[in-house]
């Protein structure tokens, strides 16, 4: 193996809206970001060795890679689940640099886990090299995640926000207009028990796809019938939030940015009421940024439990966080030697 420099970058991203219905089979629009992970090094050799300049400590791992979970430093499992995911025997030297905030709700997991499956040389199409992400970012955190963080950063379009269906794994670009500006505004409340919350709410959801079928398409006489109020509660958002997801992709075509606001404060209602996933300090910043002059709508995005709200605003509208751009997905280029 000639010591050609491999290049990768794979966008953050942010949920518009659509969330906990990944993982159920439905819809969801989130957009690949300007903020990536870049990945530069060489292949060759039996050993990852990684260093990223937003940890002090880098990554050794020798392979067939160890068991993710057994990896330090943690950032390590990330690159450890990519490892094992590919059976990689391939080694690669190099370094990671990012521009998305880690744990700030722009997924820089799956930005690193994206972009570490290519570094190492996963092949295949969209769908393929996201299953293949996925299951490495579960393989290093256990979290069941679903499918959108991961595609999303491999199939992102610049300009363009993507109407995923997470069942089918199709995705289906739909243009940002000019003036729908879309900022990601933290929260400074650190994710607590979000893991174990989102175990526990994907259980109850799948409790109710027993008993009335795959929720996205579930009747509502069927759902609002489920006898275990909880139960039913969760069914109701993964059903409600599915409908405005489609109708949030006929807003943003359309350019009726109002509209798009209107679908998004109705999920932060859903998730807080329905889904409980929401916290006194989320809601807050939610009614401050809807009291904000220009502000068409906000909600909490991610799994909740703190993390971060998105809110989409006139030009012009200044908001404390990240003013997010829609990118392109993943690249890979292959260049002379170093
Ligand atoms: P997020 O919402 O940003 O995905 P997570 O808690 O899922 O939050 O993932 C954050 C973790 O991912 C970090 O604690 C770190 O272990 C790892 N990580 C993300 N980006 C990087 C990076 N550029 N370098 C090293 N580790 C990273
Ligand atoms: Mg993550």
């Amino acid at each position: 193996m000639s010591a050609a420099t491999v290049r990768v970058h794979a966008p953050g991203r942010v949920n518009l809206i659509g969330d906990h219905t990944d993982y159920m089979g439905g819809p969801v629009l989130p957009m690949a970001v300007h903020l990536g992970t870049t990945v530069v090094g060489t292949r060759g050799g039996g050993v990852v060795e990684l260093r990223s300049d937003l940890e002090p400590d880098p990554v050794v791992l020798s392979l067939p890679a160890p068991d993710p979970t057994t990896v330090e430093p943690r950032w390590g499992r990330y690159v450890a689940g990519a490892a094992v995911e590919l059976g990689a025997t391939e080694g690669f030297t190099g370094t990671v640099t990012s521009t998305v905030p880690p744990g700030s709700g722009l997924s820089s997991s799956s930005a690193l886990t994206v972009a570490v499956c290519l570094a190492l040389g996963a092949t295949g199409t969209h769908a393929e090299l996201a299953v293949a992400a996925r299951a490495a970012e579960v393989r290093a955190n256990g979290v069941p995640c679903g499918i959108m963080d991961q595609l999303c950063s491999v199939a992102g379009v610049e300009g363009h926000a993507l109407l995923i269906d997470c069942d089918a794994m199709t995705v289906d670009p739909v243009p940002v207009p000019e003036d729908a500006c879309i900022w990601v505004v933290p929260s400074g409340q650190q994710r607590q028990l979000a893991d174990s919350a989102y175990a526990e709410r994907r259980a109850r959801c799948e409790d109710a796809a027993a008993l009335v079928g795959p929720l996205p398409a579930a009747s509502l006489d069927a759902v609002e019938a489920i006898e275990d109020p909880v139960v039913r509660a969760r069914a109701r958002h993964v059903r409600s939030e599915s409908g405005r997801v489609l109708a949030a992709a006929d807003a943003l075509r359309v350019g009726d940015l109002a509209e798009l606001g209107r679908l998004m404060v109705a999920s932060h209602r859903s998730l807080a009421q329905d889904f409980e996933v929401s916290t006194p300090v989320l809601d807050e910043l939610v009614e401050g940024l809807l009291a904000t002059p220009g502000v068409y709508g906000a909600r909490l995005t991610g799994a909740g439990f703190g993390g971060c709200v998105v809110a989409l605003a006139r030009p012009g509208v200044e908001l404390d966080g990240w003013h997010v751009r829609p990118a392109a997905g993943a690249t890979v280029e292959i260049g002379g030697a170093e």
